[in-house]
């Protein structure tokens, strides 16, 4: 329960609207990425690996939040998108197989329209049975998407180092 509290605390707290259910609409989910080494969520749990950060979209305050945490803010489901990421990451031959996974990097413009529509047509389909051509679109793109995780992960590392040197307000 204490969890749960503090988790609702800090999310009024970084909101402009002063009720929760208003609070949990401000927030969209920003990137994502494993760290080994385990971080806290603002809920105060220590050692979580699958991080996402939230983003608010009126005063762009960020936030690291674990991935069971986001569940609980943004009533979608993560662990599925970290898993596959870190399998294309692994594997740049391979595909995201969700179509909402791949709309929002095409949401976010980390992909082109031309990307976007050869990505989803032809997602489901295993390497070996992609053209030459085929196969170096999908890694290009697969590319532009974990370049895009990588930039999300420094731009929050320093906007966090800002902020515990004071030098941020
Ligand atoms: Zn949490």
């Amino acid at each position: 329960m204490k969890k749960k509290y503090n988790l609702t605390q800090r999310i009024l707290q970084e909101s402009v609207h002063n009720s929760y259910w208003l609070c949990k609409e401000e927030w969209f989910l920003h990137s994502v990425w494993f760290d080994e080494a385990g971080s806290t969520c603002v809920c105060g749990k220590t050692g979580i690996k699958k991080i996402c950060i939230l983003q608010n979209k009126f005063n762009k305050k960020m936030l690291l939040v674990g991935s069971c945490c986001t569940e609980k803010v943004l009533g979608i489901p993560t662990d599925n998108l970290l898993k596959r990421l870190k399998m294309i990451s692994n594997d740049l031959t391979q595909a995201l197989k969700k179509l909402n996974h791949v709309t929002m990097f095409f949401r976010k413009g980390v992909i082109s329209c031309s990307d976007y529509d050869f990505y989803i047509s032809t997602q489901k389909k295993r390497p070996n049975s992609l053209s030459t051509r085929q196969i170096t679109w999908r890694v290009a793109i697969n590319k532009k998407i974990i370049l895009y995780m990588a930039a999300a992960k420094e731009q929050y590392t320093n906007l966090y180092m800002e902020l515990q040197n004071g030098t941020r307000d």
